[in-house]
């Protein structure tokens, strides 16, 4: 996971700032060397700008007046200004300070509200250090194949895996389209290797792609990080499991299970719901395993307040790899 986000933002909010002051010096040697007389113009502004805000305190006679024309020097000026860079070819604020995002002037903050950007940032340092970066490259849905799952169908299951895992993916992307305006959560189980983590990738790709920030840990880690939480009160941690726009926990059943994980497991799961902060839960645990593994509170949620998925078929994991085996 990564950690220290907020001062890493901040670092690439100055280095912007940074960047944009200095790319405003070139701007403005260019202009002293092509337009000088601009550069003046710009030396004269400012000198009546100084002015008004000091005229402004003074008791001067005929203050009003005397404000009002200084103003409209300042407007002339500024026309002026405008035209001659205009007419030689540069845009009318060539020489002002560029921002990259005009909302927060690049701070990353409205107040004390964070601006939409600061979240981009967000997505894309949490992309770049976690190990889903590399994982993605290789799982996602332009990699995936209905090849590999089974057409027969069989007493137990009616509908084939083919179709199951068709009618579940049509889902997902619904899902994925959707994703700013519904309020669903999403639970895979069934066998191992039946094609959950792969399509749990696919989704978290697709999402992260799209700017949403996906936080995506295995069960295992997750009640790591809820330790981390609760003893060391990690709260850029807390802020990223429980204010995330999609927590994605796969393996559900892997982790170490006792009280402690229990408790802090409905705690995050009850309060994102409240929340209305989506999740998608993968597990290989049957439905009945999942009732007589986790509490009431927990097994509760999960069944009523989740879309249910359920996955079957042989390992597609053993068949991905004689596909790949075959096409070397
Ligand atoms: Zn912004």
């Amino acid at each position: 996971m990564i950690k220290g986000y907020q001062s890493q933002i901040l670092k690439i909010y100055e280095t912007i700032r940074e960047q944009e002051q200095n790319a405003l010096k070139e701007r403005k040697n260019e202009i002293k060397g092509k337009l000088p007389n601009v550069l003046n113009i710009e030396k004269e502004i400012s000198k009546f700008s100084i002015e008004l805000a000091i005229s402004s305190f003074k008791s001067i006679k005929n203050r009003d007046e005397y404000l009002k024309k200084l103003r409209e020097k300042i407007t002339d000026l500024r026309v002026t200004k405008s035209e001659l860079l205009v007419s030689n070819g540069y845009a009318m604020d060539y020489l002002s300070l560029h921002y990259r995002c005009q909302k927060c002037k690049d701070t990353g903050f409205i107040g004390n509200n964070r601006c939409t950007c600061y979240k981009k940032k967000l997505v894309y340092l949490y992309y770049k250090n976690s190990e889903l970066n590399t994982i993605l490259e290789e799982d996602n849905f332009n990699n995936f194949s209905y090849e590999c799952f089974s057409t027969k169908t069989s007493e137990r299951y009616p509908k084939s895996p083919r179709k199951n895992i068709e009618s579940i993916v049509k889902h997902c992307l619904y899902f994925i389209e959707t994703f700013s305006s519904n309020n669903d959560n999403i639970l895979f189980y069934g066998d191992p290797g039946s094609g959950k983590t792969f399509l749990t990738h696919c989704i978290a790709k697709e999402l992260l792609d799209r700017g949403y920030l996906v936080i995506y840990r295995t069960a295992e880690d997750l009640i790591k990080d809820l330790r981390k939480i609760r003893l060391e009160h990690d709260y850029e941690l807390e802020n990223l499991l429980f204010d995330c726009d999609l927590l994605i926990i796969d393996d559900l059943g892997t982790e170490q299970i006792n009280n402690f994980s229990k408790t802090e497991l409905f705690n995050l799961i009850n309060k994102k719901l409240l929340n209305k902060n989506k999740m998608l839960v993968s597990t290989n645990y049957s439905l009945d395993e999942l009732l007589k593994t986790y509490t009431d509170r927990i097994t509760s949620r999960l069944l009523g307040n989740f879309n249910l998925y359920h996955f079957y078929g042989e390992d597609i994991r053993i068949k991905m790899n004689l596909n790949k085996m075959k096409s070397l």
